[in-house]
């Protein structure tokens, strides 16, 4: 306290006041570093009483009555927040070209050496009031919200972050994407989102999952996702209701869903499970007992270069993954059903098929018998191997 109260202190309020009117905030907020452990505002209040200044009405000349006044963006940003469910938030500030002006002109006077910014003590100040009338509290490293005092505009404005959840999925139907595709017009994240959406009413959704199987396979394994909502107005939300809802679509079907964040996005797009398919193969002539054995020669390594059907949006390159298992059952002479574990990445339709030699070596060519795929489905992600 004595120090406050020193020379070289004093000094600095007294040009502050020259200035013009000032603050107690804006006072006290150029002494900051000098002494600790109270606010600006009882600062500036201690120094202008040692100078024998009187309180004055006047707006401030140096935060433009922004402290002064602060009480009223407290109500903006209350009833801006009033619809939202939240629990946590930060404040951030966007000063006016006027208010920059200002505080460096000032800095110019008086020095820089025992301040604190403007914008440091705006953050705060106003994160203080909303924590005490909202219930709520400020959170620096992962806000629910935003809460921008935009004082270029003289408003505010919320970001609302977005909340993730995540889940494992199955897809018992064939014929839907796992995101939006083309002509398509429903996919697992559809029916993903829509309780999700009527229940937080989010602006929009992202679909986060672990690879994806062809739209005409099906997943019969539980395959992780994260699902995002953008700007959800409610976060509480029951996540077994919506778990129920989702699976009496009959045509997705999620468990253990649970709330989680930004960082297991991350982590769930790195998995790279090798998988289990179960494929019906038709070929074009008899398969002989004998040749059966033969389909043990696509066993490891398998070169593959970018199939024909997805050479429009992805490069041509060459790439090299492992089938790691197979086996099969006869269901006739012409038709085989192949289970197949191999490599994340690995693509399996061109395996049977060879697709015109760009994959090598393939099923068609160890049986020397041109196949084709009938029905393809995931049947295990070996997601702890
Ligand atoms: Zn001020």
């Amino acid at each position: 306290m004595k120090k406050l109260v020193s020379r070289e202190a004093l000094g600095i309020a007294k040009s502050i006041l020259s200035h013009g009117s000032a603050c107690d905030n804006c006072l006290g907020r150029q002494l900051a570093q000098i002494s600790t452990g109270m606010t600006n505002n009882e600062r500036g209040r201690i120094v202008r009483k040692a100078l024998s200044e009187k309180k004055t009405k006047k707006k401030c000349v140096i935060c433009n009555g922004f402290f002064q006044n602060i009480d009223k963006y407290a109500r903006m940003a209350i009833k801006a927040l009033k619809e939202i469910e939240f629990r946590s938030f930060v404040v951030g500030t966007v000063m006016s070209s006027d208010l920059i002006k200002r505080e460096e002109s000032l800095w110019e006077d008086v020095g820089i050496e025992y301040c604190e910014t403007f914008k440091a003590e705006s953050n705060r100040e106003l994160g203080k009031i909303l924590e005490r009338r909202t219930r709520t509290r400020v959170d620096e490293k992962k806000p629910e919200v935003n809460v921008i005092l935009n004082l270029a505009k003289n408003k505010i404005e919320l970001q609302i972050n977005p909340l993730f959840v995540y889940g494992e999925y199955k897809k018992l139907v064939r014929g839907i994407p796992q995101t939006k595709w083309e002509k398509y017009k429903e996919t697992v994240e559809d029916i993903i989102a829509k309780p999700f959406m009527r229940e937080s009413r989010g602006s929009g959704h992202a679909m986060h999952a672990a690879g994806r199987e062809d739209i005409d396979a099906r997943c019969l394994d539980w395959r992780p996702f994260v699902f995002e909502v953008l700007n959800p107005k409610r976060r509480g939300l029951k996540l077994e209701k919506i778990r129920k809802e989702i699976n009496r679509s009959r045509k997705v079907e999620v468990e253990n869903l649970k709330f989680s964040d930004k960082k297991e996005v991350v982590m769930v797009k790195s998995l790279q499970p090798d998988k289990t398919y179960s494929v019906t193969v038709s070929f074009e002539n008899p398969v002989q007992k004998k040749d059966l054995e033969k389909i043990k020669k696509i066993l490891g390594k398998i070169e593959q270069k970018t199939p024909k059907r997805v050479l429009h949006r992805r490069a041509d390159k060459t790439r090299i993954r492992r089938v790691k298992d197979i086996s099969w059952k006869r269901i006739n002479n012409k038709k085989l059903e192949i289970e197949i574990k191999g490599e994340a990445g690995l693509y399996i339709k061109e395996l049977i098929t060879g697709d015109d030699g760009r994959t090598k070596p393939s099923l068609a060519e160890v049986l020397k018998n041109p196949a084709k795929v009938e029905t393809l489905d995931v049947v295990r992600i070996h997601l702890n191997e």
